[in-house]
């Protein structure tokens, strides 16, 4: 539905964007990870027509999306940007920025949707303040209340989550989910992209996630291959706690033979596990985190792992034993 073809933009020497080719499709949630100064937000702005590429071009259903110096007023009408910053009218209420993107509709029609999108995005009991009175999470949902309420065909979303502590996360991550995937509108449905610097909510709720690198998008694909499948130290750092070591350090685990001894394995905490005998290993540090510890032990002078269990037992300085399954990991570049 969206389709954007080897976009490229430069800010003076800066190649924010470089090449960068992607397609939204109704009903499904792309994301985006990516560093800070990676180009997410340069992108974003490209997609929705409020920057102009220096080469490639944006489609919708075909359409080709006109830049700023194109249009007298810059945007598309059916792609809406949520600004990490919210970008709300200050001094009037909740409902009223809602009510203002439905300003061209029927007064009757406007005071239904309003009433429904407040209590879908669980605004209902605050309605009546104003943005500064309400949480960080009732703004980033009335931001997103504002830009679906005329139902558009694209919704682009800057850093969602930044702002929002692990509670208010999990409910603008949840509400995401379920106006994507369920509020269909007379039959066709949302497109919803995703940029942030942090995978863990966004790993969850999209069904492709990209790598964004200096401006290129450098891997997609489902969350779970990109996760298990980095194409390099980058990728795998931005999609969740990883263990970098060198292969030639890595050697010991009886590793094939390999050309490229500077290259890494990225091995996942949760593919190692604690073992009665296995590799000797001395506790360096044990946190405790919830549901279960992570724990960093020392291999040898060259190698660290943090790995994950369940046994509220081990302190620092303990002598333990450690498994690798070798088969599922293999070396990637830096
Ligand atoms: P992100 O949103 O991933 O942090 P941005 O898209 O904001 O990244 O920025 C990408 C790169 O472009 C950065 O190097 C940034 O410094 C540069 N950049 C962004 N906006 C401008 C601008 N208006 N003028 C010059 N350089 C810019
Ligand atoms: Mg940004």
């Amino acid at each position: 539905m969206l389709t954007a073809t080897r976009l490229t933009k430069l800010y003076a020497d800066v190649r924010a964007v470089r090449n960068v080719s992607l397609n939204l499709e109704p009903g499904r949630i792309m994301a985006l990870v990516g560093a800070s100064g990676s180009g997410k937000s340069t992108l974003l702005n490209l997609l929705a027509g409020l920057a102009d590429a220096d080469s490639g071009e944006v489609r919708l259903n075909g359409e080709r999306v006109k830049g700023p110096s194109e249009v007298l007023v810059p945007g598309h009408e059916s792609i809406r940007l949520v600004h990490q910053e919210y970008q709300l009218m200050p001094n009037v209420s909740v409902r009223e920025n809602i009510a203002y993107a439905l300003r061209f509709f029927e007064k009757s029609y406007r005071d239904f949707r309003v009433n429904q999108l407040l209590k879908l995005c669980r605004l209902t009991d605050v309605q009546d303040r104003i943005p500064r009175q309400v949480s960080g999470g009732e703004k980033q949902r009335t931001a997103i209340a504002r830009a679906i309420a005329d139902k558009p065909a694209v919704l682009l979303l800057d850093e969602p989550f930044s702002h929002l502590d692990l509670p208010n996360r999990l409910i603008v991550r949840d509400l995401l989910f379920d106006l994507i995937r369920h509020e269909t509108i007379d039959g066709s449905a949302t497109a919803c992209l995703i940029v942030t610097h942090d995978a863990t909510d966004a790993l969850s709720i999209a069904d492709t996630l990209g790598i964004l690198c200096d401006g290129k998008l450098i891997q997609t694909g489902a969350p779970v291959d990109v996760y298990h499948r980095p194409i390099n130290a980058y990728a795998a750092r931005m999609t969740g706690p990883v263990n970098t070591v060198k292969y030639k350090h890595f050697q010991l685990f009886g590793l094939p033979e390999s050309d490229n001894l500077d290259a890494l394995i990225c091995l996942r905490p949760e593919q190692i596990k604690l073992t009665d005998s296995g590799i000797p290993a001395t506790i360096r540090a044990v946190y405790f985190k919830g549901s279960h510890y992570e724990i960093d032990v020392e291999v040898s002078r060259y190698i660290s792992l943090r790995l994950l269990t369940e046994r509220s037992d081990l302190q620092a300085g303990q002598q333990v034993a450690i498994s690798i399954a070798t088969s599922g990991i293999w070396p990637v570049k830096n």
